[in-house]
């Protein structure tokens, strides 16, 4: 039979209790669910029997890769990793760039299901159809990155990928994240805690296979014509010479950083000072690098030269560390960044994961209702970073205090009690990586997000653009895509996000390089053009984006399988509405008759019971998955 085109062509499916291994061919799916993270999100949904805690060994561990990863399409590269949320207990999922994608459909395979737990620790080692699973007693303990030099060591291949857990994920917190390529982190939901409790330290994969597209000249034109408009991108530009840090300055500016656990939302001129100028500086940076077919290399490697953190080696900062270290802890120094983010690279923590829990300790030390000797004589002091290097350590090891913040905040103030709920901030039970109290769309996106908490699921950043009223009705066909604090038609912005971001997840196109960081990047139509002459499916953009509504439905599935949460579930935490911003948006915050309001849009917008925030069996035979029905 035929391969059909830009895929790999098969699953893998490995048994870690029995030691077994089966590949069975992807195409049977690929025609009823959309590929790449619709059918992930379908495996997870039929492996998961019913009643298991996350942990249990035999609920599924997933990877995937995007239909035109593999291929020459600028940036695609990335990869989704789902399993039973461990924070949540709902649906997971995670998403990592780098290299390993592209090399997993090389050798032929489109998805990796993994079951069971090994007797003792394993590696998967894949090379094209030849799977084994290895001894790795000796690689356990490891951090990723020593585990990592160690197999590069011991597997003699030119063309190897790697991914792997920590310590963290070793000992199953769930603020574990799984490193790819050292440094590329697939975080949230604790699918580094899943890994480890399969005793599966690292997947290796090599492959020497090639991917044949339905249209070869045309399809490489259309990646050429993509090629060219990035690159002459000013989005690209930026992102090429300082990597997404480059936003952090402008989140401060418009008061949306969680601060201090969120008490505030705008750090001092000083300590915003200290990060943007080394960020414009270029200060620690050594050289951009990218993933795999990308152009815009948004990717550095770093290093600090002097001071209390030299010898730190930095490579992919986010923005996001600046939130999570500089804004949640209270640390301003941002070579300690740096530091704070490798030691997370090497013991395979979530940064946020990690971070929200340790600020949830700081404001109840704070407050009174943690005392040193509940810390193991550590004093919590907002921007120590002597104690959050401790604390890190102490998570991922699970030792003492760290073992109560090892699960995350919510988890940890459900065993602490003494009022300490009331500081955990977190949506659905996973830990908030965003503020949400300035902008409204950004908000809704988190709240109603199936993961539980993430802007990457429908997050619209057109809120922070200034850009044209006009621009917003001929792109989105609403006037308010570009007004931050603006309620109205934020519901049918967010909507066109969750579709468009699991389109992306779809395809294996970076969200970097598309509508969602600027509005002259890849939008839906680039992305129909190049998956059409790919694959030969023709689909119109619309029809495509149709199918990122798919993906969403699979994810309600799961969660209507596997929680209780309702509408209720899609309230932000509490101090979002009662506590308000500061910064130039100062005294906003989100209003409990206008999320209200906000939330039958949304609903309304599918046809989904206002009651329940749930969908229909109609609904999911309208968007074409009867078998949900
Ligand atoms: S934009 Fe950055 S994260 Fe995205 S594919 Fe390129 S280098 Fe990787």
């Amino acid at each position: 039979m035929t391969k059909p085109f830009a895929i790999g062509g098969s699953i893998l499916r490995v048994d870690l209790t029995q030691s077994t291994v089966t590949i069975e061919p992807t195409a049977p799916l690929n025609e009823r669910f959309p590929a790449g993270m619709g059918v992930n999100n379908w495996l997870l949904l039929d492996g998961t029997p019913v009643g298991k805690e996350p942990l249990d060994p035999e609920n599924p561990l997933i990877f995937t890769t995007g239909t035109l990863v593999g291929t020459p399409t600028p940036t695609a590269c990335r990869m989704t990793i789902s399993c039973k949320n461990v924070m949540t207990g709902g649906f997971g999922s995670a998403s990592a760039g780098g290299n390993f994608g592209p090399e997993l459909k090389y050798a032929g395979f489109d998805h990796i299901v993994v079951t069971g737990r090994a007797q003792r620790p394993v590696f998967i080692d894949i090379v094209d159809g030849d799977v084994s699973i290895v001894d790795a007693a000796d690689l356990w303990g490891e951090t990723t990155w020593e585990a990592e030099k160690r197999l590069r060591a011991k597997i003699d291949r030119p063309t190897l990928e790697l991914l792997s857990i920590g310590p963290a994920g070793e000992n199953v917190a769930a603020s574990a994240c799984i490193m790819v390529n050292r440094t590329r982190a697939a975080a949230r939901c604790g699918v580094g805690a899943v890994m480890g409790s399969k005793n599966l330290k690292a997947i290796a994969v090599s492959g020497s296979g090639a991917l044949e597209v339905a249209d070869p000249q045309g399809f490489m034109d259309a990646c050429l014509d993509v090629q060219r408009h990035l690159m002459g991108n000013e989005t690209r530009k930026n992102l090429r010479k300082f990597g997404t840090p480059s936003s952090f300055g402008g989140w401060n500016d418009k008061g949306s950083i969680p601060v201090r656990n969120f008490q505030e939302t705008q750090i001092d001129a000083e300590a915003a000072n200290a990060i943007t100028t080394a960020v414009k500086e270029k200060r620690y940076i050594e050289k951009a690098f990218g993933c795999f077919s990308c152009p815009v290399l948004c990717s550095q490697f770093q290093r600090v030269k002097e001071g209390p953190y030299a010898g730190t080696r930095g490579e992919k900062i986010e923005s996001q560390n600046y939130w999570d270290f500089g804004g949640k802890l209270g640390i301003s120094d941002p070579a300690a960044v740096l530091a704070l983010s490798e030691l997370c690279a090497r013991l395979g923590l979530d940064n946020t994961n990690a971070t929200n829990p340790i600020a949830w300790a700081f404001e109840c030390f704070q407050r009174g209702l943690l005392s040193a000797d509940d810390a193991d004589g550590l004093n919590l002091e907002w921007g120590d970073v002597d104690v959050v290097l401790e604390l890190l350590r102490k998570i991922a090891y699970r030792e003492g205090i760290g073992d109560l913040l090892a699960d995350g905040s919510f988890a940890a103030a459900k065993k602490l009690g003494r009022g300490s709920e009331r500081f955990a901030i977190h949506m659905k039970g996973q830990d908030l990586a965003e503020e949400m109290r300035v902008f409204k769309g950004w908000a809704l996106a988190i709240a109603v997000a199936e993961r539980g908490g993430t802007h990457t699921q429908g997050g619209p950043l057109t809120e922070r653009m200034d850009l044209e009223p006009e621009l917003s009705m001929e792109r989105f066909g609403i006037p308010t895509a570009f007004d931050s604090t603006n309620y109205e038609h934020k519901a049918d912005l967010v909507v066109y996000y969750q579709r468009f971001h699991n389109l992306l997840e779809i395809t294996g196109i970076c969200f970097y390089a598309t509508y969602w960081s600027g509005l002259h990047t890849i939008g839906p139509e680039d992305v129909a053009r190049l998956y059409g002459l790919a694959t030969g499916d023709k689909k119109t953009a619309a029809e495509l984006m149709m199918e990122g509504e798919k993906v969403l439905y699979l994810q309600k599935a799961f969660n209507m399988r596997h929680t209780t949460f309702d509408r209720a579930s899609d309230y932000p935490p509490e101090r979002m509405m009662s506590e308000p911003a500061t910064g130039p948006h100062a005294g906003e915050r989100l209003d409990r008759a206008d999320w209200d309001r906000l939330l039958d849009q949304y609903y309304d917008l599918r046809g989904w019971d206002r009651a329940s925030g749930k969908p229909t069996a109609e609904n999911f035979r309208a968007v074409g998955l009867p078998e949900l029905a």
